[in-house]
């Protein structure tokens, strides 16, 4: 069983005011998952959660009390959180980035042509990203380059540290 390999089955997810980095990289990893500002009350976040079937991250003991799907993020590093929610969901997520949504706004990413970018990327990235997405969102490009091999880099330490910590319930 992959957690990202069936789509239709990876679970969905809503990150706290305090989880903005967890939901970043909780996209790159291709979940579906919404961040709420500081401004919304517990019971709304709970609310908003329970409404769209996620599963609530949140660091909060007592919004983790409210409902049977939330998950109270106990480490501290946006790394090992992720390895606590993906160990403790019992996912085997995939170090890549094919599948990986929006990380700013959490839109699909769709492949666009190279035309349809052009007024979008700078010049030497026209001229030498070998592929480009678009997020069906917010309109943000992405290419594969230094910043993604970088992220790539993580995302397959994360994986490792999660297979290690025998983490697939
Ligand atoms: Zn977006």
């Amino acid at each position: 069983m992959s957690g990202a390999g069936y789509p239709g089955t990876m679970p969905r997810f809503l990150c706290d005011a305090m989880l903005g980095s967890l939901a970043r990289w909780l996209r790159f990893f291709g979940y579906d998952t919404g961040f709420l500002g500081p401004e919304l009350a517990d019971d709304e976040v709970a609310e908003r959660a329970r409404g769209e079937g996620r599963w609530l991250l949140t660091r909060d003991h007592e919004l983790a009390a409210v409902g049977p799907r939330t998950l109270l993020v106990r480490s501290e590093d946006v790394e090992s959180q992720l390895v606590e929610v993906f160990g403790r969901l019992g996912l085997c997520p995939s170090a890549g980035l094919d599948g990986s949504r929006c990380s700013e706004c959490n839109g699909e990413l769709t492949a666009a042509g190279r035309d349809d970018v052009r007024e979008l990327v700078p010049p030497y990235v026209l001229a030498t990203a070998e592929r480009f997405r678009r997020c069906g969102g917010c309109g943000r490009v992405y290419w594969p380059g230094t910043h993604t091999e970088r992220i790539l880099r993580t995302m397959a330490a994360i994986v490792q540290r999660l297979e290690a910590s025998g983490g697939r319930s």
